[in-house]
Formats: C-alpha cells, sequence, structure tokens
C-alpha cells in the first residue's frame, strides 16, 4: 500500500500528521503502522519517533529534517555540545535502516519528564482552523511543564492523555475534551520557560555549549549575583527557583531541591561533570531571568558558624574550664580516665571533638591533661608534643 501521509505543519509533532492521514484515509492506528509504514509493532505515543524507510517515504521527506523538525529530539539534545549532537545524529543515521529508533528513546526521554497530558492552546487552534480548517498537535506545547503558548501568553489546554503514554488517539485538538492547565493568567517564569523550551526546539541549536558550571558562574557573575571566585549559596539559589516557580510544581515534577540533592547548585559547582537534563537547565535560567531584581540576594556562600572574635572567646572559656577540671583530677581519680571522659567532665566534649582546629588554647589544656597521671593513656615521652609542654611531675 503506497501512501501519502498528510504534509506536517511548522512546529506539527510527526504524530498528529500520522493522526491527520489516519482521519483522511479513515483507517484506524494500528493498520497505518503495520500496513503503511512497515513496523506492525509500533505503539506510538503522542511523542513518539520511528526512524524507518518508510516514515520517510510516507513523508516524502528526508530523515534528518523529520528528526529536527516535527519531534522533540532537538530538545532532548538542546545542551549536548555540537560534537556530541552530530555524532548522536550520525549514529541513528546509520542504524536507522529497518530500526524503530529504539536507541534514540532513552535520550527522548528527557522530552517527557512530567506525567502531563496532551496539551495545545485554544488561540492556536482557531487561527488553524480559519487558516487551514484543521488543527494539529504543537511541540512546543508538550514539552515537559510546559503550560503557557508562548506567541500568546495563554494558559494552555490538556488532556488526559499523557504525552508519554503510548497509544494514539485520533482526535485533533479542536475536538479533545480538556481542561485548563492552570486556572490563571501564565506567570513570568512560566513564559519564559515555554519561551526558553520552544528555543530549546530550533534546529540552528542556540543553547549548545551552554551547560557547563562555568558557563553559569559567568552569567551570575554578569549579573552581580556572586564576586568573582565565590563559592554559591546552594539554599539562596535553591529559594529563587522556589520562589519562580512555586514548591507546589517543582513536587508534582520531582524537582524541589533537597538539602540531599541541591541540584540547581550542583549545576553553577566549579569542576561538576555530571549532565543535567534540559528541564532542570530550563528551570533554572527562566527563573534568574524573571525574578524581580529585588528578591535577588547575593549568591555569594557564607560559612556558618561564630565569627572568628566568638571562637575565640569560646576557646578561652573552654580553655578555663578544662583547666580547672584539670586540677581537680589530681585529687579525685585513682586510675586514669580518658580525654573523652576528661572534657566530658570539663563539659567541652562536643566543642573539642567538632571544632577543636579552632580552639588552640583548649588543645593545649588536652596536651597537658595526655601528660599527666590522670589520663589513661599518657603520651610518649618521646613524642614531640610532649617535648613542647612542660611536665608538671619534674
Ligand atoms: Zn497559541
Amino acid at each position: 500500500m503506497t501512501l501519502q501521509a498528510a504534509n506536517p505543519q511548522p512546529d506539527e509533532l510527526l504524530v498528529s500528521a500520522l493522526i491527520r492521514t489516519c482521519l483522511q484515509y479513515m483507517v484506524p492506528a494500528k493498520t497505518l503502522c503495520r500496513v503503511a509504514l512497515n513496523s506492525p509493532n509500533w505503539k506510538p505515543g503522542l511523542l513518539s519517533w520511528a526512524g524507518s524507510d518508510a516514515l520517510e517515504s510516507a513523508f516524502r521527506l528526508p530523515f534528518e529534517h523529520l528528526l529536527s523538525h516535527h519531534t522533540v529530539f532537538n530538545y532532548a539534545t538542546s545542551f549536548m555540545s555540537s560534537t556530541q549532537y552530530r555524532q548522536t545524529v550520525d549514529g541513528e543515521l546509520q542504524h536507522r535502516l529497518g530500526g524503530t529508533g529504539a536507541h534514540l528513546s532513552a535520550l527522548m526521554q528527557n522530552a517527557t519528564h512530567a506525567a502531563m497530558g496532551w496539551r495545545f492552546c485554544n488561540q492556536c487552534v482557531r487561527a488553524e482552523l480559519a487558516s487551514l480548517g484543521y488543527s494539529y498537535w504543537h511541540r512546543s506545547h508538550n514539552l515537559p511543564a510546559v503550560t503557557a503558548c508562548w506567541t500568546h501568553a495563554t494558559a494552555l489546554r490538556q488532556t488526559a492523555w499523557p504525552v508519554a503514554g503510548s497509544s494514539i488517539r485520533l482526535v485533533l485538538p479542536h475536538e479533545a475534551e480538556s481542561c485548563l492547565c492552570r486556572r490563571r493568567s501564565p506567570t513570568g517564569f512560566e513564559l519564559k520557560l515555554a519561551q526558553l523550551s520552544a528555543e530549546a526546539l530550533l534546529p540552528s541549536r542556540p543553547l549548545a555549549d551552554q551547560a557547563s558550571a562555568a558557563w553559569y558562574r559567568g552569567l551570575l557573575t554578569e549579573g552581580g549575583l556572586i564576586s568573582a571566585g565565590s563559592a554559591v549559596s546552594a539554599g539562596a539559589l535553591a529559594d529563587i527557583l522556589v520562589k519562580a516557580a512555586g514548591v507546589r510544581s517543582l513536587k508534582e515534577m520531582g524537582l524541589l531541591p533537597r538539602m540531599r540533592n541541591p541540584w540547581p547548585a550542583l549545576m553553577v559547582r566549579e569542576g561538576t561533570k555530571v549532565p543535567f537534563m534540559p528541564l532542570k537547565h530550563l528551570m533554572l535560567r527562566a527563573a534568574l531571568a524573571t525574578l524581580p531584581n529585588a528578591a535577588i540576594a547575593a549568591l555569594n556562600h557564607r560559612p556558618s558558624g561564630p565569627p572568628p572574635s566568638s571562637s575565640i572567646k569560646l576557646d578561652s572559656h573552654y580553655a578555663r574550664a578544662a583547666s580547672k577540671t584539670l586540677r581537680s583530677l589530681a585529687t579525685v581519680v585513682e586510675s586514669g580516665i580518658s580525654t573523652e571522659a576528661f572534657l566530658r567532665r570539663a563539659g567541652c566534649w562536643g566543642a573539642y571533638k567538632h571544632r577543636k582546629h579552632e580552639m588552640p588554647r583548649l588543645r593545649h589544656v588536652v596536651l597537658n591533661f595526655r601528660a599527666s597521671d590522670a589520663t589513661l593513656k599518657r603520651l610518649g615521652t618521646g613524642k614531640r608534643l610532649y617535648r613542647n609542654f612542660p611536665n608538671e611531675t619534674t
């Protein structure tokens, strides 16, 4: 069976054009896959791709054009370096004969994060019905976490069919049952995310080579958010994202930054080598681009703990307490005690254990203790540290 598939429109998903073809020829999707596309086992979802020759001849368009203009492949690889991208496309070109694009499916998952339904914009639908007589499913409306149409600045509508599901519904947007993604106008963050996500689809790949920590640090330094060479505060960066995107939507996507997984801070940490999914890059970029300047606190990391002056005060307080205890031990202790037991009696074990590097005077008292008869484990007399301190018994 020779079939001329419907010509895909700008930003139209390949599967949307297949849906229109099925509707035009009045054939079930299963038949189309089996007879016309020579892929009997293919069960496509809205964002699916199958790199078969049959698909190319059905659409009469070259493989690379279909992949780049009518799938979410560009989005999935948007932050990949140009070299890696070329290798991926060339690898797919070599394997496509008779293939189903299975080895691309893991990569494409980068573009199906978050279980949202098939989405469309009412105003786009109206314009398409007026000019074409039908509507279609757009790539840019069905990207992860996108809830707004960038062209019309309106909230998208969504159906109950998840984009990650694997079954075609022979329905076009103007006939679909749907509800609004958000019951309010899109926020600045949502519009920016929609805009950046649409840019990620462009064949010119404007976001490539902008994924490194060094690139982010340049952006933050230019914006006056960090000083050159400073570490970034994980908490302050997470706050910026949470303020922009909202706790609820971050939780829905499983992307709420946590103490154990402060992913925004990891993205900007020097030396980071781990690749991050496009959605994380785009959310962080949208958050940094849309938060009012007044709400952005400087992101420089400030070390926790008391300032040096209070460390000195604490050191002399604990050293005095430990000296007093050491003097009392001479009369109380018959057999020796451990350093821990000594410091617990003096009430400064915790401070010594965790902050001894800030407490030189307390360390001196501990050495005196370990050189005395009160200690369970006396310092060897040949040890350098022992020689540096007076032995009260000699
Ligand atoms: Zn629209």
